[in-house]
């Protein structure tokens, strides 16, 4: 191999609930994948096809700690349940698409809505709303040998102690394994990617030191300050 001209960037991980650490290779995230937010964000909830995003691995932080971002007066919360691939491909049939996952994680898409509206209205792309440094708080990864396949159960955000959302995992437009597949049509999964599953209604804006406690039944619990 050639020999480097600058440094190599580290490879970004996630810690593990066994102590190990996840190497992230990827970050895709759906939009709209909760009825009820779907709504709430002005969109039709019907069935439309799948769409997303993506993040930065490196942009996965999990400090506790959400530095409030520059440029925005609009930043919002969005609760979101993590799952992590241990191997990929292409054109991945549905019935094998859970072969695929390592595990799951409690994690936060925060957002600037006001620079994704804007983004929106001129047909702009997202990441300047949504790739920005520490927007995805993130929890312990949890192996599926630990929390199996989550398909139901509360999922949930208070900040300050206030309930802000709430939602069931059994509410997903499109489920994990549809994700899986779907997304493997478009590009080829691999090892370390993740996805970031969407989020219930009650999306809402946070400030300086506001305190975000996320909960999803059956994967544990996060909580990050907003700084
Ligand atoms: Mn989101």
């Amino acid at each position: 191999m050639a020999t480097l001209v600058i440094p190599a960037p580290q490879v970004h991980t996630i810690p593990t609930s066994g102590g190990g650490a996840f190497p992230v290779r990827r970050v895709y995230c759906i939009g709209r994948n909760y009825a009820a937010h779907a709504v709430e964000m002005g969109h039709d909830p019907d069935r439309e096809p799948p769409f997303f995003f993506q993040k930065n691995p490196n942009n996965l932080d999990v400090s506790g700690e959400f530095p409030y971002p520059p440029h925005s007066t609009d930043v919002h919360h969005e609760i979101e349940l993590v799952v992590a691939l241990k191997s990929g491909g292409s054109n991945i049939p549905l019935d094998k698409a859970l072969d695929h996952v390592w595990g799951y994680a409690v994690s936060l898409d925060m957002t600037r809505r006001d620079l994704q509206g804007e983004a929106k209205k001129l047909g702009r792309p997202w990441e300047i709303g949504k790739a920005f440094e520490r927007s995805g708080p993130v929890g312990p990864l949890f192996p599926v040998s630990e929390v199996g396949h989550p398909d139901q159960g509360r999922i949930a955000l208070k900040v300050n102690g206030a309930l802000r959302q709430e939602g069931d995992l059994n509410q997903m437009i499109w489920k994990v394994p549809e994700m899986i597949s779907y997304l493997s049509e478009y590009f080829e999964l691999a090892a370390g990617d993740v996805i970031m599953s969407g989020t219930p209604s009650g999306v809402n804006a946070v400030v300086k030191g506001d305190v975000m406690e996320a909960a999803v039944e059956g994967v544990g619990t996060l909580t990050v300050k907003v700084v």
